[in-house]
């Protein structure tokens, strides 16, 4: 099983390229085992006209191997005629190698996992949750309904969960006090990937048991700050449970350790470290100065 991300922030690149990226990440990671597959890219981009609302990622899920998702997804494509956003200058995909602990391998408990149908909070996931009934106990108290057997279903509904609640009052809740209220409350493993209709061209990652590292990869000259330089300069961001399935990319990989929250907004990396103990909302570790 391996999780693998591409965020794109305006480097030009052919169309139909993310795909290219995802399919290859998974290929790379087929060696941890898998039963199924699946990815999740963003449709197109937000824009005023829409009221800067971005319409929610598409999903594509598939038993099997690498390859018949990848048939699936380019038959589909074509079927239907998708206005992927792949011609556009900024985007983000999620994907994962499914090794199934908690429900038959099948497109409904394969990743990424869903909110609702309309796919407003996606999460890919590695490991095994021990508390999740506890949680999907109290989701369908609160009217939720399941598609899947999986104990990661519950992580983007709680996702939905505390979103709607935060926002109740007018105020807006950030994608990073959403996950951090979530991670509050799993008991387990996880390496964990967030997208969200929501907060489109941010991804959130974090884990703690199972493997996770970051690649970046920029076209412009390093100017000398630090692993994250030049903030706002083209870039490719990845993620990937096996630093191998980089190597086509880049070679700055930064490790992620347990209990740290990797934000992705606007090219912009903040590492927040969780301290689930004293209950805060996360210390920032590092945040490069834009
Ligand atoms: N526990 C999750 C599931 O069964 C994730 C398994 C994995 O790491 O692939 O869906």
């Amino acid at each position: 099983c391996g999780i693998f991300a591409y965020l794109n922030y305006n480097v030009q690149r052919e169309r139909g390229y993310i795909l290219q990226v995802l399919f290859n990440g998974l290929r790379r990671l087929e060696y941890r085992g898998y039963d199924s597959s699946g990815i999740a890219i963003d449709d197109s981009l937000p824009s005023p006209i829409n009221g800067c609302s971005a319409p929610p990622p598409l999903v594509f899920r598939q038993t099997g191997n690498i390859e018949s998702l990848v048939k699936s997804v380019y038959q589909e494509i074509e079927a239907t005629d998708l206005n992927l956003k792949e011609s556009l200058d900024v985007h983000a995909g999620i994907a994962h190698t499914r090794w199934a602990t908690h429900g038959e391998p099948a497109p409904r408990n394969s990743h990424p996992q869903r909110s609702g149908p309309d796919n407003e909070f996606l999460v890919v996931h590695n490991g095994i949750l021990t508390n999740y009934q506890v949680w999907k106990q109290m989701l369908l108290r609160h009217g939720f309904t399941f598609e899947s057997d999986t104990d990661t279903e519950v992580i983007p509904k709680l996702a939905k969960y505390i979103f709607d609640q935060s926002n109740q009052g007018g105020q807006t809740v950030t994608f990073s006090e959403v996950v951090i209220e979530i991670l509050r409350h799993l008991e387990g493993a996880y390496a964990l990937i967030f997208k969200s209709k929501h907060y489109p061209n941010e991804l959130i990652a974090c884990k703690r048991g199972s493997p996770l590292v970051l690649g970046v990869k920029e076209s412009a000259e390093d100017d000398g700050s630090g692993f994250f330089s030049s903030n706002k300069s083209p870039k490719e961001l990845f993620f990937s449970s096996d630093a191998n399935a980089l190597v086509e990319h880049t070679k700055r990989v930064l490790v992620i350790e347990d209990d740290e929250l990797v934000h992705i907004k606007d090219g912009c990396v903040s590492i927040l470290k969780f301290n689930r103990n004293r209950g805060n909302n996360g210390e920032v570790l590092s945040r490069p100065a834009s």
